[in-house]
């Protein structure tokens, strides 16, 4: 082996080798990369489709869909936890104080911040994958809690009060998550499980800042940490809110038949991008006394590549807050607002943007068209499901008065599927708007747009942007469908937005 490296190579021979080192560089480059790069694009792509587009058990009336991605996700988090109560081997007084450390361990980062919303822009996750966290974050420590005080009772031990409150209160907002009783009384539901959170963070840190194994630095590490998000999101709040010489927010409540329209008059004005939201408190008598302590998330349909101080949102009337602002009539209110939040998806790149969407779920696809219209750089195609095409009257209107600008007709095509209708008919006299007296074929639109059949200028796609807001057959049939198409550029993307 020495004799080997001490072999001393001439100069000729390592440039020979040199040269065909060079050479056979150039050839993996050229000939061998591009390949890999092919063919492991198809085995990622194959992945993805796999993994995150085909459902393993469909969407039921308590569960799903699950796709292979979250049972990997919620299986590598059980299987975590698991590892951590069992390994190594503990005695039962052990597994007992375990079960306990964990629970405290799952909870803590569930209390960084009172918005979810604010924690999702902060980490730069989604509001959907945030609200999975928190839920499986809140089963966990459920399990673990439970675990931790049966055994306690097992082992004979005496629980103390703080225990008790916080194993009560984990049992009830368990109660309060089950997700057809939390649709139906929402406002009690959010506000309880608010409450109890609060019992919670207070009877877990009573209880567990007596036990010996949990460092005092620790905790106080963790209470300032949640204290400085919670001051942060504070201050942010006031400085949207108030500005010197201004008066406050301003709501002017529109009434546009059954649906409300809001604008905001800010005294501070705000950059907005296309798909954000706010949430919003409107403090008025007629709207009840807790109108106040109550916060509603909101779209913002007005777009502008300019800070704005005047926000404006439509509102589909549903049972509490929003069917008292469609009976309260035109007002102005006092209103505070925090945001904006949500992700913005970048159409930058896109060649052909295709919005799919249900009913009020259109809300949420306007300022990504007056986003698309305001750039002209690509062509947006928005096909619209509705039951009764007269009850959005005033988002017809709003359509037919972006389509009044000839430079957008080439690029932007509605299609209106109107189960309602009797017969097919066209809106307005541009000619973009198509309806449909049916519901539409997602399968078919899908191919139709891929192939590049609407627009033939376009039918060669580089990026194909999906939007989608809309039921949850909607959502479903499109994710299903759409994993046909990820190696034609397609990316979907859906909005924060869901009619659920
Ligand atoms: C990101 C996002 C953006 C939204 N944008 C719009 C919009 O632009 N226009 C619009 O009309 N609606 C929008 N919504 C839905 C809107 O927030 C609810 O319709 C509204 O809060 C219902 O209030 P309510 O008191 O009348 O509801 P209720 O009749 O009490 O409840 C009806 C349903 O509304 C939902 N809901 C109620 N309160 C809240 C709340 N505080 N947070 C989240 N969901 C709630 C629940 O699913 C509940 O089952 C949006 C929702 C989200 C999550």
């Amino acid at each position: 082996m020495d004799d080997l490296l001490s072999v001393q190579l001439p100069a000729h021979q390592v440039y020979a080798l040199s040269l065909c080192g060079i050479l056979i560089a150039l050839f993996i480059a050229r000939q061998v990369l591009p390949l890999i790069y092919i063919w492991c694009r198809a085995l990622f792509l194959l992945g993805l489709r796999l993994f995150s587009y085909t459902f393993i058990i469909n969407r039921h009336r308590w569960a799903g869909p699950w796709t292979i991605s979250l049972i990997l996700g919620r299986g590598i988090y059980v299987v975590s936890n698991a590892v951590c109560l069992l390994l190594p081997q503990p005695s039962r007084t052990e597994l007992a104080s375990r079960a306990g450390y964990l629970a405290a361990t799952n909870i803590t980062p569930l209390f960084l911040s009172f918005h979810l919303d604010f924690l999702a822009n902060s980490l730069g996750l989604s509001r959907k994958t945030t609200q999975e966290v928190h839920k499986a974050a809140g089963v966990m420590t459920f399990a673990l809690l439970l675990l931790h005080v049966s055994l306690s009772l097992d082992l004979e031990e005496v629980l103390d009060l703080y225990r008790i409150m916080a194993s009560a209160s984990v049992g009830l907002m368990a109660v309060l998550s089950i997700v057809p009783l939390r649709k139906r009384v929402y406002e009690l539901a959010d506000k309880t499980h608010r409450a109890l959170a609060v019992i919670i963070a207070f009877s877990t840190w009573q209880h567990i800042s007596t036990a010996a194994y949990v460092q005092q630095w620790l905790l106080f590490t963790l209470i300032g940490l949640i204290g400085l998000v919670h001051a942060v999101q504070f201050l942010l709040f006031l400085y949207r809110n108030t500005r010197w010489g201004k008066p406050f927010p301003k709501a002017y409540i529109i009434n546009d038949g059954v649906i409300v329209r809001i604008v905001l008059q800010l005294p501070r004005p705000i950059k907005i991008d296309a798909g954000q939201y706010i949430s919003l408190s409107i403090m008025s008598s007629t709207l009840g006394f807790w109108s106040w302590a109550q916060s509603h998330p909101f779209t913002i349909t007005s777009w502008s590549p300019l800070k704005q101080d005047k926000l404006e949102l439509y509102v589909q009337c549903r049972g509490g807050l929003t069917l008292r602002l469609l009976h309260m009539g035109e007002r102005n209110c006092l209103a505070f607002f925090s945001g904006p939040y949500g992700k913005s998806h970048s159409l930058k790149e896109a060649k052909c943007v295709l919005m799919l969407t249900t009913d009020f779920g259109i809300i949420a696809v306007l300022p990504y068209l007056k986003k698309i219209t305001a750039t002209h750089k690509c062509r947006a195609h928005i096909i619209w499901h509705v039951k009764r095409l007269s009850e959005f009257a005033p988002l017809v209107a709003l359509l037919n008065d972006y389509l009044q600008d000839p430079t957008l007709r080439r690029i932007l095509q509605i299609s209106i599927y109107n189960e309602g209708a009797t017969h097919n008919e066209a809106l307005g006299d541009h000619g973009r708007v198509n309806t449909f007296p049916h519901a539409p074929n997602i399968a078919e639109i899908l191919q139709s747009e891929v192939d590049g059949d609407s627009i033939p200028e376009f039918s060669v796609i580089d990026l194909f942007v999906l939007s989608v807001s809309g039921s949850h057959e909607l959502r479903d049939t499109t994710r299903k469908v759409a994993g046909r198409y990820l190696s034609r550029g397609l990316i979907l993307e859906e909005l924060d937005y869901q009619q659920e």
